[in-house]
């Protein structure tokens, strides 16, 4: 068999897609490979495919029990004689897979780091003749990176002990230059063949919104993605509560996930949210670790993170089957501090001396920064991020909230003036206002509160932006706040105050540009393009609970069996015969045998009562 017949035959794709091809044919022509693509991209393929075709057995190691599990699941789903060892095996089962190891009845094994020094291990390396070791989330060997995994270098022992070197292939989502070096270097990679893809993933939308309500702005988001599977992250543990029990209140089902629960609360939550019993899962970053459901159609921020690598990884979660998918982050200014307070209080470092803790909390504040950027600037979303991450990046993705809103450039140099000319009047007065008070009084307010101040007729800034709606008063005053042209002063009551910057403003008066939002953009756009056009809806929501209750019946979550991206290929393919029913995406010859009659019958019934006439 070639790659691509395996491709077709087992895995039901058609085409391998970029990098994929290239990497399992230097796998097969017996080189070492480094794979750095982004999740979703489809890494697993890289080596799947050449295990099929390699002579022994591929061993992989895998950081995380549940990812093993759900893609031992999903290969033998798909024909393919896969097992796993790890602690999660009671002992009979753990023989039983050791016995079919021995005589050759699996083609993938599946291993966490310290499975390899057991004795178990050591029996199959003298053994079972081994083809390839395959390292998972390969960064992990690296101290570079956040995950460090000390038993990541036990592979190295394990290479070591084997009486033939294998081939080794390494794959990574994640992993700067620094990253990729110590990959090679300590797993030993003879002159790997690398392929790095880039971060980007098209078929995510990202989106950011301001919104006034941002609980409201949430409902309207599930509504928009009802009947599909999304997680909310939120900052605290006090919100993943307060959210949680205000959806169910209205009507959403939604479970809560964070740290804090009992672990039998929150493996169940999880589970639940992992089979598709309940749609929605709030949670803190403490969620998502592990987690490989690849049919998350969305991803709500309902606060901005702390940095750009914790929302890509995040949102990143949406998505993973290639179908498209949401990630929209709620902004509110609020968050800048909450998170600032966070990263002051934080003592994730107790270990280390003040100084360099110190520095570690300065970048933490000035990654923070950049965030905020991400959430204020308007630029391109994705461009802004692919930057970030060190790539080349165009202005406009035509996918991202900036791009589609109608957003012009407008010079507000005379405003900036304005504005910062009456804060400093104000000071000249020694009266010190928050941002609403300078905004108000900017806008010639005639609020009781500042009678007693005859700013009417004292103070020349009085009312002069009263042609200027609040709201846009308030995203140029931001604008100046977050561009440092003003600041802000700590406690409680914070006050607006001026600084060097804005004293250099004054007297230079640069000129002044910031994207503005032209009109707002219809909140049901995002819907509509979540669905191609050629998908039949209503046939791939029938296919939907067909999926859920095929699931249901062998125990596994639905993506097992039928990825959205699968589903939404046989709702726009509409196949009535088993040769069509193969051409879909994700269909491959066990798949048909185990559930072609069951999803035919469904289609056809869904043809004569829909479609008469027209097929
Ligand atoms: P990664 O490990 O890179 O995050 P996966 O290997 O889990 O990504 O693949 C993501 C999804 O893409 C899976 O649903 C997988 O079946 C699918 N996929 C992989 N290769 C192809 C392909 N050539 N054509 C279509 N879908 C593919
Ligand atoms: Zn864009």
């Amino acid at each position: 068999m070639t790659p691509q017949e395996v491709l077709q035959q087992y895995f039901g794709y058609d085409t391998f897609r970029k990098g994929q091809a290239e990497l399992i044919g230097a796998i097969l022509s017996g080189r070492d490979v480094l794979g750095i693509m982004p999740t979703g991209a489809g890494k697993s393929v890289c080596y799947q495919v050449p295990a099929m075709l390699l002579p022994g057995l591929t061993v992989v190691i895998s950081p995380l029990i549940s990812l093993m599990h759900d893609q031992v699941r999903a290969l033998r789903e798909n024909g393919i004689p896969a097992a796993y060892l790890n602690s999660a095996l009671d002992e009979m089962a753990y023989r039983q897979t050791l016995a079919a190891v021995y005589n050759g009845g699996v083609r993938i094994l599946y291993a966490a780091p310290e499975r390899l020094e057991t004795e178990s291990f050591a029996r199959i390396a003298a053994e079972v003749p081994i083809s390839m070791v395959t390292v998972d989330e390969a960064h992990c060997v690296s101290q570079w990176g956040q995950d460090f995994r000390p038993s990541y270098l036990k592979i190295v022992n394990f290479l070591q002990m084997l009486p033939r070197r294998p081939l080794l292939s390494a794959f990574t989502a994640t992993a700067t230059k620094e990253v990729a070096e110590d990959i090679v270097r300590i797993l030993g990679l003879h002159d790997p063949y690398s392929v790095t893809t880039g971060f980007d993933r098209e078929n995510l939308y990202f989106g950011v919104q301001q919104p006034r309500d941002k609980f409201r702005a949430l409902m309207e988001i599930l509504q928009e993605h009802e009947g599909e599977s999304g997680i909310v992250y939120c900052l605290t543990r006090k919100l993943v509560e307060e959210v949680t029990d205000k959806l169910n209140e209205n009507g959403f089902h939604a479970r809560r996930y964070h740290a804090g629960l009992p672990d039998a609360e929150r493996a169940q939550n999880q589970d639940d949210f992992l089979y598709d019993r309940v749609p929605v899962i709030v949670a803190t970053n403490a969620f998502g670790m592990g987690i490989d459901k690849s049919n998350v159609s969305f991803v709500v921020h309902y606060n901005m993170p702390k940095n750009l690598e914790n929302y890509y990884q995040e949102a990143g979660r949406a998505g993973r089957d290639g179908s498209r998918a949401d990630c929209i982050l709620l902004y509110a200014p609020g968050d800048v501090r909450t998170n600032q307070f966070m990263i002051e209080k934080s003592n994730d470092n107790d270990q280390l001396d003040e100084l360099t803790r110190t520095r570690l909390r300065e970048k933490e504040q000035e990654r923070l920064k950049l965030m905020t950027f991400y959430c204020t600037r308007h630029e391109c979303l994705r461009n802004y991020m692919l930057r970030y991450f060190g790539e080349n990046a165009h202005n406009f993705c035509g996918n991202c909230s900036s791009c589609r809103a109608n957003y012009e450039p407008r010079d507000i140099t005379v405003e900036a003036q304005k504005i910062i000319s009456c804060i400093y009047r104000l000071h000249q007065r020694n009266l010190h206002f928050g941002v609403t008070s300078i905004i108000e009084i900017l806008r010639g307010s005639k609020s009781e509160r500042y009678e007693k101040f005859h700013f009417a007729d004292t103070l020349s800034t009085f009312g002069i932006m009263a042609d200027v709606p609040e709201k846009q008063c308030r995203e140029i005053v931001d604008f100046l706040l977050m561009e440092n042209y003003i600041s802000k002063t700590d406690g409680e009551y914070p006050s607006l105050t001026l600084n060097r910057k804005s004293a250099q403003f004054l007297k230079d008066h640069p000129k002044l540009i910031m994207n503005i939002v032209k009109e707002e953009q219809p909140s049901s756009r995002r819907a509509e393009r979540n669905l191609p056009d050629d998908v039949n809806a209503e046939l791939l929501a029938i296919l939907k609970a067909e999926c859920a209750a095929a699931a249901k019946k062998e125990g596994v979550p639905s993506y097992i069996i039928f990825t959205n991206a699968a589903l939404q290929d046989m709702a726009r393919k509409i196949p009535t015969t088993e040769m069509a029913f193969l051409a879909v995406s994700g269909v491959g010859r066990v798949k048909l045998e185990k559930y072609g009659t069951r999803f035919l019958r469904v289609i056809r019934d869904f043809k004569a009562d829909h479609m008469k006439g027209n097929s």
